[in-house]
């Protein structure tokens, strides 16, 4: 028996079926046509954002990471509860100017800018993160050609790294962001080429749930924010401090501590160098604002025995829910929370094996859990599927289509 990971507050049953939303699976299955679904609840949702408000300093602005999911309906939801956007690549502006997010409200962020890219965002008013020299000179020469006062920030590179991240993105060598000890010359650059110049953008990790390190990560943000401003001789009009909340998945997960880290973080902020007095301050998070709202259904298309081991076949897979397979940045497979929508909250009565419909032993949704027996046509559930879900995982592959997607 491998034990599951928690399933996430805010769902209740009916009947003893799941229910989402305030409907309930089977309901949402037939309002979308058919299994794999991905349901998304704007409640929980708006909850989320609420409650992150509630326990962050008021001058901190909240961003939402566009890449978590991209889903247009959720999109636009998402746009009234936030302060803005970060997007990282031209696709992903053009997603969010059509889902009605104004220029202003957006940072682009990412390596490997296209020229192209460059240009739709100086055209446009949007900020710029710059990942390196080069990129600041191609987008001041794109300033240059379009008459206009590019937006710009330095995405930093900083030493420091998110202690017990998910996914390091800073510290050592990076292709994410300008080394910190190339920054200031390449401020002062920015600045005397006559740029909007907009300040910094330091992202250290992702997926921390452990508020000492979230605490130490911005503290060190901060500091290096002040720092780098110093020596550059440039101020700091604003500064992105990164986000890396992270979210239970899996057994023995525990919730970060918001208020730990709100209350810290406004402690740093009532005693700000001076250089940071008149800066306006924003965390970017993704998966934290959306990822547990989300649940992947599936249906069970078989049930079968093999050398004593139970297989639930489903209509789903790795080609919707690659996080939830274990082939999505995790380095040992554990299993997220799942649960079979029929008898939600039931106790476990068997061992099984919940695997998706493609030919390879990767596509595994739950992994010897214990679970109340299901049967063929039973949905399954899998949870803390509203971030990196059905955009961050191979659709066409085994050409067996998207997922639906939904939000309720
Ligand atoms: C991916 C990413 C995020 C969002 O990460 P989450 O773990 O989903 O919060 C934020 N900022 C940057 C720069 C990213 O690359």
């Amino acid at each position: 028996m491998k034990p599951l990971g928690p399933i996430p507050g805010g769902f209740d049953a009916k009947d003893g079926e799941l229910v989402i939303g305030g409907k309930t699976a089977s309901q949402l299955v037939r309002e979308a046509g058919e299994t794999p679904l991905f349901v998304y609840s704007r409640d929980l949702i708006e909850r989320r954002v609420a409650d992150l408000r509630a326990a962050m300093p008021e001058r901190l602005a909240i961003h939402y990471a566009m890449k978590a999911n991209p889903y247009r309906p959720l999109l636009e939801f998402v746009a009234d509860l936030v302060d803005g956007l970060d997007v990282a690549s031209g696709g992903e502006l053009a997603q969010a100017r059509e889902a009605g997010y104004l220029p202003r409200e957006i940072s682009f962020a990412g390596p490997g800018k296209r020229d192209a890219e460059l240009r739709e965002a100086v055209r446009s008013g949007v900020t710029l993160n710059l990942e390196s020299a080069n990129e600041a000179d191609r987008a001041l020469e794109i300033g240059r050609q379009l008459r206009v006062a590019p937006r710009l920030a330095i995405r930093v590179n900083p030493a420091f790294e998110l202690r017990g991240s998910g996914m390091k993105m800073g510290g050592g060598a990076k292709p994410f962001g300008v080394d910190e000890n190339k920054v200031p010359e390449l401020a002062r650059r920015i600045v005397d080429a006559g740029a909007d110049w907009r300040g910094f953008h330091i992202y250290s990790g992702s997926q921390a749930l452990d508020a000492g390190a979230v605490i130490e990560m911005q503290a060190n943000t901060l500091e290096l924010a002040a720092r780098l401003a110093g020596e550059a001789g440039v101020s700091v009009p604003h500064l992105n401090m990164g986000g890396g909340f992270g979210i239970p998945y899996f057994d023995r997960d525990a919730p970060l501590d918001i208020r730990a880290v709100g209350a810290a973080l406004a402690d740093r902020f009532a005693a700000l160098p001076a250089v940071l007095a008149g800066t306006r301050f924003a965390i970017e998070l993704g998966r934290y604002l959306v990822g547990e709202a989300g649940v992947y259904l599936t249906r069970i298309v078989d049930r079968k025995e093999s050398h004593g081991t139970t297989f639930l076949v489903t209509d789903g897979g790795l080609h919707h829910q690659l996080a939830a397979s274990g082939n999505f940045g995790t380095v040992v497979r554990r299993n997220y929370p799942v649960a079979i929508a029929r008898c939600f909250g039931a106790q476990g009565e068997e061992e099984a094996t919940i695997v998706g419909c493609l030919c390879t032993p990767l596509d595994r949704l739950a992994d010897q859990a214990r679970l109340p027996r299901a049967e063929v046509g039973d949905i399954v559930a899998v949870f803390c599927a509203g971030a990196y879900g059905a955009s961050a995982s191979p659709a066409t592959f085994l050409g067996q289509g998207p997922a639906r997607e939904m939000s309720v």
